[in-house]
């Protein structure tokens, strides 16, 4: 039974994600930070462990790692976002979008790896998004947070290639989560006119998308982007 571990698993795309490799016959573990009650009821429903941690904490990232088995999957999913035209953005909200988006990912990888590279085999899962391939104006910190990652997957699928670690990423375009709650039914409706599927995203249409990068189906995958945007265009 492989061991997985999903960043930010309380809720959206993260919560669909743990239910399809739940599903799939896998033991898996739901990192949560602040949605405790979710986490536990998810975790409870899928006879899975929830693990609270915030992972833009080093200290707490390592405390939630002497907890688990070794991965075979980790998927960084944790993440949050901010709007706002750069000039009004202050330090402090920088840091911490820095720090959940792509501290946070540096940490869990660095934790998950050692046993990884002693066992010659494992497989990550990025949750990046379209806007760090294409940028987004009002979400230039968000982007640069979520382009980092991407980055960062390509390295790692060269570097980590050799033990035997597969490392790719999807970037999401818009998906119907409590992240696009901050939008109204017109803004919501203007961003499905420029998709070609005429629809916002699901946490599953991401989910499956997961799922397949971290199975053995996907064995000659690695390094890669994968949008799952509906087509969207900007
Ligand atoms: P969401 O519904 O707001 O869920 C965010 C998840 O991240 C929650 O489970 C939350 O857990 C967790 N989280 C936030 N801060 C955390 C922290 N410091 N430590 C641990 N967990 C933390 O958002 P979502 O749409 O599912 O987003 C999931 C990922 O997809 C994010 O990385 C996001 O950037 C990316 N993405 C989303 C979209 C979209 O349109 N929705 C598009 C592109 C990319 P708690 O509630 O327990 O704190």
């Amino acid at each position: 039974m492989k061991n997985v571990l999903i960043t930010g698993s309380s809720r959206g795309i993260g919560a669909a994600t743990a239910r399809l490799f739940a599903k799939e016959g896998c033991n898996v573990y739901i990192n949560y930070n602040k949605s405790e009650e979710k986490a536990l009821e998810l975790a409870s429903s899928l006879g899975a462990c929830a693990i609270k941690a915030d992972v833009g904490n080093s200290n707490e990232v390592e405390n939630m790692f002497a907890s688990l088995p070794p991965l075979d999957i980790l998927c960084c999913n944790a993440g949050i976002g901010k709007t706002g035209l750069i000039q009004d953005m202050s330090y402090e909200e920088w840091r911490e979008i820095f720090s959940v988006n792509t501290d946070g990912v540096f940490y869990c990888i660095k934790n998950a790896l050692p046993k990884m590279i002693q066992r010659k085999s494992g497989n990550i899962v990025i949750v990046s998004s379209v806007l760090g391939l294409r940028g987004g104006s009002c979400e230039a910190a968000y982007s640069a947070t979520k382009g980092a990652l991407i980055a960062l997957t390509k390295s790692l699928s060269k570097e980590l290639g050799p033990s035997g670690i597969r490392v790719n990423s999807v970037a999401p375009g818009a998906i119907d989560t409590d992240m696009l709650a901050y939008l109204d039914a017109t803004e919501k409706a203007e961003i499905i006119s420029s998709c070609s599927v005429d629809r916002l995203g699901s946490p599953e249409d991401v989910a499956k998308m997961i799922c397949f990068l971290a199975s053995d189906d996907a064995s000659y995958i690695s390094g890669q982007i994968f949008g799952v945007d509906g087509g969207l265009i900007i």
